[in-house]
């Protein structure tokens, strides 16, 4: 068994905040998958322009070739540089889904997510964490709400970045997330058969992350390797 809490869920769900959080609460490390495959995208734009009929050969060469680190305190570096910011670009986001559909980046980054979460114990979130990286997860988590709650999340998170919000784009652009999420023949959108779902649909946020902390520390796996914050 891997000692991992793997936090799976659609686009604006509130994934990363709840296993940034979690993994702070209980001292441990949190790796966020989804900024590993934005991080490849962010290169390849680079590199290549944002035209998204990249041949797959070079988005391999691409996800090979790059360093791309989670450091303890938060954020994504590139070859060394911080693209924390520059990731959560809207093209970025648009060209990251083409570069998650290559089963064989997908191999890559799943190769490099496996060797982060097996050197501590920690918090991996993404799409496929449950049902592909770590299987074998001490704790499986899916997080869900209602698309209506969840837009009107993302409407809050572009607001306080004092970006112009239209719900109805907002809405769209979430339910063709959610489809192509879905239908990714590898690594696509789905719950664990041994995962616990948590519908936050009418949870604040605070009570979700106890929630989890709860499950985690009741765990065998975790409870001799925890520093516990208050
Ligand atoms: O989580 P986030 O929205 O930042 O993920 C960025 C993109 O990477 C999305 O298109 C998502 O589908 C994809 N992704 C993935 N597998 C993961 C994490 C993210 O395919 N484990």
């Amino acid at each position: 068994m891997d000692c991992v809490v793997a936090i799976d869920g659609p686009v604006a769900v509130g994934k990363s905040s709840v296993a940034r959080r979690v993994a702070a609460a209980l001292g441990i490390r949190h790796i966020n998958t989804g900024a590993m495959y934005r991080a490849v995208a962010l290169k390849l734009m680079r590199l290549r322009g944002d035209d998204p009929n990249v041949d797959e050969a070079t988005m391999v060469d691409i996800a090979r070739n790059a360093r791309i680190d989670l450091p303890r305190e938060g954020g994504v570096l590139l070859d060394g540089e911080d693209v924390s910011d520059a990731i959560r670009d809207e093209q970025v986001s648009n060209f990251t889904a083409v570069v998650a559909d290559s089963a064989k980046v997908r191999d890559i980054l799943v190769e490099h997510q496996r060797r982060l979460g097996a050197d501590e114990p920690s918090v991996l979130e993404g799409r496929d964490i449950g049902t592909v990286v770590f299987k074998n997860a001490a704790l499986k988590i899916f997080l869900d709400a209602s698309p209506q709650v969840r837009v009107e999340r993302r409407v809050g998170q572009l607001r306080s970045k004092g970006l112009p919000v239209n719900r109805e784009e907002v809405f769209q652009d979430l339910l063709e997330r959610d489809q192509r999420d879905r239908l990714r023949p590898t690594g696509g959108l789905k719950m664990a058969d041994d995962a616990t779902l948590i519908d936050t649909t009418h949870y604040e946020e605070d009570f979700v992350i106890e929630l989890i902390c709860a499950l985690v520390r009741e765990h065998p796996c975790f409870q001799e390797r925890l520093v516990v914050r208050t």
